[in-house]
């Protein structure tokens, strides 16, 4: 049973946790300049046993997904632990990641073979150097590799997002290249739209892009929309019979977006963000010293919910007190 709700009826069942900051991508959207430590935060990552015991306690909160996120989950040298824990002695029926796809060629087996639920694989553009230019990284072939491999393996939930972006991935011509890579490959691409963050005002402005324009060429191309699955989050999705996967959407400026959340999140840091964008936030972490602090961590965290607002404020310019999104998940 779901014990997490806030005032306005929503229920929690998915967690968003980041196991670190530290991304090595330089996404000009995100961490233009690479990952840098915030001067004067002395605080550390969470361990991998206060995530073992954070993920124990949201199982008993009727938790049924968690997806690991960051900064880039997989540079974390203890990653696999971390996950191996959570499928093995946490009881979350789902655990999924979202990554950039850094050496997925490399460990997309060991993915599949701890049991991994799901992956959400961030893909700005398909073509290379359009990807090289975004991402300051020349690894695309070695992602769609990795997906191969994890399509040889029958691993079945793959995601591919990118991030809509003026002049780069918004023309009818890079959504028929999406369109092809979908075509006979299972997979479900969504575009995110831009969202404004603290660091990233001037960008926003040049790139940003409704994602308008892409449900627009959706309908005009026969895909119907499709309702949600119960824990399938924000995102719109879109099908169509000539075509093995789905296109999605995710477009946090349109005015229902969080009439949909259903997540909460954790930091890096051990903080209970209500919201990516919210003012709210607090430390957990003390709670998550030893494991006859459960009920106490459990009491807190159903507390903190129902100071969970009916909506961001986005649309206002309000980011709240997230720089980027490398320090909240994305
Ligand atoms: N490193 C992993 C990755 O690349 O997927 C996980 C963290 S990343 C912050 C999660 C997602 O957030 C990525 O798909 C990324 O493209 C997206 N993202 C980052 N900044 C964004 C922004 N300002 N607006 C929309 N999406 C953003």
């Amino acid at each position: 049973m779901n014990k997490l709700k806030d005032t306005f009826g929503r229920k929690f069942p998915y967690i968003r946790l980041s196991i670190t900051d530290i991304c090595n991508y330089k996404c000009t959207y995100c961490l233009p300049q690479g990952y840098k430590k915030t001067p004067g935060d002395m605080r550390s990552f969470m361990t991998a046993e206060e995530i073992s015991r954070l993920t124990k306690a949201l199982a008993e909160l009727g938790v049924c997904k968690i997806r690991l996120t960051g900064g880039e989950p997989t540079v974390r040298k203890d990653f696999f632990d971390i996950l191996k824990d959570m499928k093995q002695n946490s009881n979350i029926p789902k655990i999924t990641m979202t990554t950039n796809g850094y050496r997925l060629d490399k460990i997309a087996k060991q993915l599949h073979e701890v049991g991994l639920d799901g992956i959400n694989i961030s893909i700005d553009s398909l073509n290379r150097e359009t990807f090289k230019k975004l991402t300051g990284h020349d690894r695309l072939p070695e992602i769609l590799e990795g997906i191969k491999i994890l399509q040889k393996l029958n691993f079945k939930n793959i995601k591919v997002n990118a991030v809509l972006l003026r002049g780069i991935n918004d023309s009818h011509k890079e959504f028929e290249k999406f369109g092809n890579f979908i075509k006979d490959n299972k997979i479900d691409f969504r575009f995110i739209e831009l969202m404004q963050t603290g660091d990233n005002l001037d960008y926003f402005k040049k790139n940003h892009v409704s994602s308008k324009i892409f449900k627009d060429y959706l309908e005009k191309n026969n895909w119907v929309y499709q309702t949600y699955g119960k824990d399938a989050g924000p995102a719109l999705n879109f099908i169509h019979p000539e075509y093995k996967g789905k296109f999605g959407l995710i477009a946090p400026y349109s005015k229902d977006f969080c009439k949909t959340c259903n997540s909460l999140r954790v930091t890096s840091r051990g903080d209970l963000r209500l919201c990516l964008f919210g003012n709210t936030g607090i430390s957990i972490r003390h709670l998550l010293q030893n494991n006859d602090q459960k009920e106490e961590l459990i009491d807190l965290i159903t507390k903190q919910l129902h100071l969970k607002k009916e909506s961001h404020y986005l649309e206002l310019g309000d980011t709240g007190i997230t720089k980027n999104l490398s320090t909240t998940g994305g």
